[in-house]
């Protein structure tokens, strides 16, 4: 009997994990190793679509993702003034996404990994060696200093926008990291904004700053602050709080961005980074190959991140089942195959970013008119519901 092929997964998010499942399921043996002294837990709301979801059936993980979505929740587009009209939320775009927290998802994907893949945290590559038959590995133990060489078949970048295994094996970041002038603040809040129902959202879009809060049916809301600047570097000059503060100085939004800001100040986890894309011509080289943000990143704007992580490392484990004889036949099949997807949802990530956050006045007076209609569509559309006699 050969011996199992050894793949090493760089990234304990859910593109690396899913893809770790995966070939362990067709008999690889993985190891993953996380930067991280510790798994992550919580996190920002994330849609996940028909695609996700179907991966995650065939990953055995869907039915552990139970967060419940609220029933008859209305989405509120809220003026700077306070004045409100009724919109539609992320929930109510077509192909019903489910809302989950990201943390539902690893959580999930973790109950798969642990006791059965070998996981090192605090760990981190070094330098890659790429060859046609193996891939050399330089793995740094980041709490002791230790460096120790190991080779495998197959080495997964799953390591995220700033990918450490993107830059050792393709090359700097800035080659592939397209910025889109924006910023991003995600977190969960302990309490639902002020005078508003507990399983309604908001939406406060300015032109080139916006907020989004959106609900659970069994937990308070997440925010998501997002705003364009010409200068990204700049805003990491002071604590996120300070250039937030600022950046959203003079929008009360009936006291939401007050609320919103004060809770952030007390938050223990939350995101602040600026927004890419990632472009690549390919994903793979000899042994190594990408999978998830590291590879494509889509922006929050596309809504797909999550999606499509878990669609391409299920894809990924698929094409290595098929092509047991060759890594590079599968590495080349999986990703012609994924590429169209990619590439759709990259170009809707340009055109969906104007709905976060109009970048200008004329772009804020279109989406809010669109909005408008939307808003009253969705209202007849349940109220419909409401008077549909019972089957
Ligand atoms: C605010 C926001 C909203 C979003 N909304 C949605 C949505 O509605 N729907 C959707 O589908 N997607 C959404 N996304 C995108 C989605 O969250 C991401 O695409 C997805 O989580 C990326 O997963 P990943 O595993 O590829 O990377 P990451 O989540 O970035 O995970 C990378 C992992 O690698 C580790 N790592 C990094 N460097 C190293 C290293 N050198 N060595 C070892 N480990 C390393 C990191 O610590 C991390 O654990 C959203 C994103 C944001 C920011």
């Amino acid at each position: 009997m050969s011996a199992k092929k050894k793949v090493l997964v760089v990234g304990l998010g859910i593109a690396g994990m899913a893809a770790a499942v995966r070939l362990h399921g067709i008999g690889w043996e993985p190891l993953i190793v996380e930067r991280a002294p510790a798994r992550r837990a919580g996190g920002y709301f994330i849609g996940l679509f028909a695609e996700g979801r179907e991966a995650a059936e065939r990953l055995g993980v869907l039915d552990s993702i139970t967060r419940e979505n609220p029933v008859g929740s209305r989405t509120w587009e809220v003026g700077s003034d306070g004045g409100r009209m009724r919109s539609v939320g992320f929930l109510d775009q077509p192909g019903e996404p489910r809302g989950v927290l990201r943390g539902d998802i690893e959580a999930a994907l973790w109950d798969r990994v642990r006791d059965v893949i070998a996981v090192r945290f605090a760990t981190s590559p070094e330098a890659i060696n790429s060859l046609p038959d193996y891939a050399r590995v330089a793995l740094r133990d980041l709490a002791t200093g230790e460096v120790r060489e190991e080779s495998f078949d197959l080495v997964i970048g799953a390591d995220g926008l700033r990918s450490s295994v993107r830059e050792q094996a393709f090359g700097p970041n800035e080659k592939y990291m397209r910025p889109f002038n924006a910023i991003v603040c995600a977190f969960a809040l302990n309490e639902q904004v002020p005078n508003l129902a507990d399983r309604d959202g908001i939406v406060l879009a300015e032109p080139g700053r916006s907020l989004w809060v959106f609900p659970f049916g069994d937990r308070p809301p997440t925010a998501l602050l997002t705003y364009r600047t010409k200068n990204e570097n700049a805003e990491f000059d002071r604590p996120p709080i300070e250039t937030l503060r600022e950046r959203y100085a003079g929008v009360d939004g009936d006291g939401a961005i007050g609320h919103v800001l004060e809770e952030l100040e007390n938050a223990p986890d939350f995101l602040f980074d600026s927004v890419h894309q990632v472009k690549m011509d390919t994903w793979h080289d000899n042994r190594v190959v990408l999978v998830g943000d590291s590879a494509w990143c889509l922006t929050l704007y596309s809504g797909m991140g999550a999606t499509a992580g878990l669609l391409g490392a299920d894809a990924l484990g698929a094409a290595l089942e098929k092509h047991p004889e060759s890594i590079n036949a599968a590495l080349t099949e999986w990703e012609e195959g994924l590429r169209p997807f990619i590439k759709k949802h990259q170009f809707a990530a340009q055109i969906k970013s104007q709905v976060f956050v109009p970048s200008n006045v004329a772009l804020a007076r279109v989406r809010r008119s669109v909005m408008r209609k939307q808003g009253k569509k969705r209202r007849i559309e349940l109220e419909d519901s409401t008077m549909a006699p019972a089957a």
